[in-house]
């Protein structure tokens, strides 16, 4: 049966414009994976609404990464309750990682009533089924198994039209034990290079002014490619479309970044000069108990490669504080590579224990406070040096894509090639273009200029 069809003909009957609420949490891949069953749900004749009580559909998308996550989604679904109240046949469905972990499918299906079906990280495939199955029956339904992934099946619909997101790989083989990707997400499968090739074709024909390469670990694309492609490769051939527009990439693990990359982001200028490389902890007794696969040294030996290679290249990178046995001296360790490597931005957070990874089982005896207390320390160091660093660039001239208005009022605000924030006086009509701009004044997280 050709689900979506049906559907299209069921709803349509209901109402003439059925709408579909989306929310997505967590990282880009995840709400790149809720536009792309968007795209597929806008196919089936349903438009989309910000009014969650003015949805026919209502799809939460989930992540799973931290407790705090986990808890936002039961906060939200648990809210949905009055919807459905209100609107009893309103269709609700949540997916995503956290449907990956069979105890949170189970306590949703026992708890929260109003849900109608769930659905995995592997299982997008079948939405049109489960959807067509929740019109027809009022059986609960959970599909979290493992098909394989059908690339085919990606919808290229975008959330803005300036900026696009293209999947080039999902899940990941290096099992980091706190990190519950790889049971969510399942093992790395890559898509051809020919695909990834026609996407970003096809979306910056149509006007996409940059394109955002993701995957969960970028830099160990193509090993499963016949014959395995390295992520290089890829990014050479994308950097040789012709066009006006931009590339950047999310997430590369510093175990896999070689030399060849960085030498192919110093040689072309469509690959933005801004590297996120996630450290964790500066400590390699920690890094070992992370089973990240590097040392500190070998950390900065990249760093340096890269501040060789691409002078003005930013790197930004991700700390967790306080993670089992962290000691007084293993952060003091974090800190000391934090000033050593002059990181222009790190997004930092505090352990978080995820059921079903080998961390978990690790003795955690450091209080909350003090984990509180060494992310304090952590973020007051780091302002220090992004201000420091930004204000390096007063009297320069940038290059940045404008893409949106800031909250200050009259003002216009875009990344740099760079990666950095910056906020100009303009008017709409400067947004969705590449614009070279004076660099005026600098703050700890963004810059501000005018528009030459
Ligand atoms: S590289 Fe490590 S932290 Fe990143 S997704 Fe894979 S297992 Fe998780």
């Amino acid at each position: 049966m050709d689900y979506a069809d049906t559907i299209k003909k069921i709803v349509t009957r209901i109402s003439p414009s059925p709408t579909v609420f989306i929310r997505s949490f967590g990282c880009r891949l995840n709400v790149s994976d809720g536009n792309s069953l968007l795209g597929k749900i806008l196919d089936m004749g349903f438009t989309v609404t910000n009014d969650v009580n003015c949805a026919a559909l209502i799809i939460l998308n989930t992540c799973a990464v931290r407790e705090n996550a986990e808890k936002k989604v039961y906060g939200v679904i648990g809210e949905l309750k009055h919807v459905k109240e209100k609107n009893p046949d309103v269709i609700i469905a949540v997916c995503g990682c956290m449907i990956e972990e069979n105890h949170v499918a189970e306590f949703i299906k026992n708890t929260y009533r109003h849900v109608d079906f769930c659905f995995g990280t592997f299982a997008y495939g079948k939405f049109p089924e489960l959807l067509y199955n929740a019109l027809t029956t009022a059986e609960f339904q959970c599909d979290n198994n493992k098909y394989p992934t059908d690339f085919t099946d990606f919808n290229l619909y975008q959330d803005n039209v300036i900026k696009a997101d293209v999947p080039i790989m999902y899940g990941c083989n290096n099992y980091c034990s706190y990190c519950i990707v790889p049971y969510v997400r399942g093992r790395e499968r890559s898509r051809e290079v020919s695909d990834i090739l026609s996407d970003i074709r096809s979306l910056t024909d149509n006007g996409f002014k940059e394109i955002l390469l993701l995957g969960q670990n970028v830099n160990s694309y193509g090993n499963t490619l016949l014959p395995p492609t390295p992520f290089s490769s890829l990014l050479k051939q994308a950097a040789e479309i012709p066009g006006d527009f931009k590339i950047r990439f999310m997430s590369p693990h510093p175990k896999d970044m070689r030399k060849d990359l960085i030498d192919i982001i110093a040689e072309y200028p469509k690959l933005c000069k801004s590297i996120h490389l996630p450290l964790q902890s500066g400590s390699n007794r920690i890094l070992e108990l992370m089973n990240r696969q590097y040392s500190r040294e070998t950390y900065m030996e990249i760093v340096k490669y890269i501040r060789k290679k691409i002078p003005g290249c930013t790197i930004s990178t991700d700390i967790i504080v306080g993670f089992p046995s962290e000691t007084e001296y293993d952060f003091e360790e974090t800190l000391s590579i934090i000033k050593e490597a002059k990181f222009y931005n790190i997004f930092s957070f505090i352990y978080s224990k995820r059921v079903g990874t080998k961390a978990a089982d690790l003795p955690d005896k450091t209080t909350a406070a003090e984990k509180t207390s060494r992310m304090t320390r952590l973020l007051s160091l780091q302002r220090e040096i992004s201000t420091e660093l930004y204000a390096k660039y007063v009297g320069k001239t940038l290059t940045v894509l404008f893409d949106g208005t800031s909250k200050t009022e009259g003002l216009i605000s875009g990344k740099s090639d760079e990666g950095i924030i910056v906020e100009a006086p303009g008017k709409t009509d400067k947004i969705g273009e590449y614009r070279k701009v004076r660099i005026t004044g600098s703050h700890n997280w963004a810059l501000h200029g005018e528009i030459l």
